[in-house]
């Protein structure tokens, strides 16, 4: 068998999650939207498998780490104070020829205009706030005006004293989240990679000036775990610590995941030493005291925050990616996504090889399912064709019901990455599925 991963691209990623029903472009059928994308049934369990792995990534640190789930608008007031209003914008250009905008900064705008080719033709350069701005209730007046959030973080900042008041945690500890944003990108572009409306999962951790530093460290270690738990091949991944000239003004030191994708090494989660900027911002502009009293030094002090912050629809795109490959089997080039079965959103399918087989292989299906899991039950089509739909959706494991099963009470058990096959007792199936997950 030959596996030959550098066939990836993004064309063939795309084409996979259309056909498999993992992603589709939204409102499609008015003709989309762009950088918006809606997510199917497989599309929304891998989604959630990652939500679980990132919950568990963190929860195997140390500290106490506590759930929050904000809300997507927030008033006008929230984005002064973070300096979103005034600062979350992206240099941008318009081509004097065909129209079209594009971000200044792109490579290759340098190049000439991405769309029309014409070149050096472009409007002087200006800034574009990328917040989707809206009003709320009924009077149309400056108090009404509203912000779908361009991140999740500021729900957590503004909300800091309420959990530190009422979850009985105490510095150092971490607030952390799971739920969308919104930037209007001027390019959305990479399919999953910028996206409009997109997923992020964030975690804030508070603490002690003095030990944010080595908390820091330690934040950019740990993080790595999340990777090797949903499987990616580490090779793949490094970390980038910025520039001094790519830091905000507030922040003393940040660091990228990076992955490997076939167009670059892009960003995946910022890990961001922020100082006591947030708290500092929203204390002043809403008036509240929002600093701690140390019982030790019998002083207060405003947390320094240490950020951890992925997108959930990035790292879907890098699963994607990282999982896809295409080989030879019995002379036929087959795609397989050799996704780790944590990752899968189908744990294993039952095929009965005729339909003489579908009652004992219903049953063995029905019991499966108890586990919890998603299991796929499959008697249409020739055996083959079964196989490479469940390798495209990267179902670990394919259990054939067959002639023999009757008589002998074993399945044949066929591994997706391998092809082999081997046959087990029907009482010993809901143990080897529970083996493979490392229940
Ligand atoms: P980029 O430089 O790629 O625009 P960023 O540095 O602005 O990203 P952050 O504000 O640090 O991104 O957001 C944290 C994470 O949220 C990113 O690492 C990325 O995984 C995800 N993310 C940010 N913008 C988008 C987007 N437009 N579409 C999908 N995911 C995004």
């Amino acid at each position: 068998m030959n596996t030959e991963k550098s066939v990836r691209s993004l064309e063939k990623i795309v084409a996979l999650c259309k056909r498999r029903g993992f992603v589709y472009p939204s409102a499609e059928i008015y003709g989309g939207l762009n950088g918006v994308y809606d997510f199917g049934h497989l599309g929304s369990i891998i989604k959630s498998n990652l939500r679980q792995a990132w919950i568990e990534s963190l929860q195997n640190s140390f500290g106490p780490i506590v759930m929050f789930e904000g809300a997507l608008l927030g008033p006008e007031a929230v984005w002064k104070a973070s300096g979103h209003v005034d600062h979350f914008s992206d240099p941008m250009v318009d081509c004097l020829n065909c129209k079209r905008r594009f971000r200044a900064d792109d490579p290759d705008v340098a190049k000439g205009c991405p769309a029309c080719g014409k070149k050096d033709s472009w409007t002087p350069v200006r800034q574009f706030n990328m917040m989707f701005k809206t009003e709320v209730g009924a009077a149309a007046d400056g108090s009404s005006i509203a912000y779908l959030r361009p991140e999740t973080a500021q729900a957590i900042f503004i909300n800091f004293k309420n959990v530190l008041s009422t979850t009985r945690v105490k510095i150092p500890f971490g607030i952390a989240q799971i739920g969308k944003a919104f930037r209007n990108e001027i390019t959305p572009k990479q399919f999953l990679f910028r996206m409009r409306e997109f997923e992020q999962m964030e975690m804030e951790w508070f603490c002690h000036a003095d030990g944010a530093q080595k908390y820091f460290e330690f934040w950019c270690a740990h993080r790595l775990n999340f990777y090797r738990m949903i499987g990616i091949d580490m090779n793949n991944i490094r970390q980038r610590p910025h520039e001094k000239d790519e830091l905000a003004h507030y922040s003393t030191c940040c660091t990228d995941v990076e992955y490997n994708f076939p167009f670059g090494w892009k960003e995946m989660e910022g890990i961001a030493h922020r100082g006591t900027f947030d708290l500092t911002q929203h204390s002043k502009f809403s008036g509240k005291d929002l600093s701690v009293f140390d019982e030790e030094t019998k002083t207060s002090f405003v947390p320094t925050v240490v950020e951890c912050s992925v997108g959930t629809d990035r790292a879907f795109l890098m699963l994607l990616f990282d999982a896809y490959a295409e080989d030879v089997v019995e002379g036929e080039t087959r795609i397989v996504l050799r996704l780790a079965p944590r990752m899968a959103p189908v744990k294993a399918a039952i095929l009965p090889l005729t339909k003489k087989q579908t009652e004992p292989a219903t049953k063995l299906y029905e019991d499966l399912k108890k586990l919890g899991h998603q299991i796929e039950f499959d008697e249409s089509g020739s055996i083959g064709k079964r196989y490479r739909r469940q390798d495209e959706i990267g179902t670990p494991v394919c259990i054939t019901y067959d002639f023999d099963s009757d008589n002998d009470q074993c399945v044949t058990v066929r591994d997706r990455d391998t092809t082999k096959q081997e046959r087990i007792a029907l009482d010993q199936v809901a143990a080897y599925i529970k083996k493979m997950l490392g229940k």
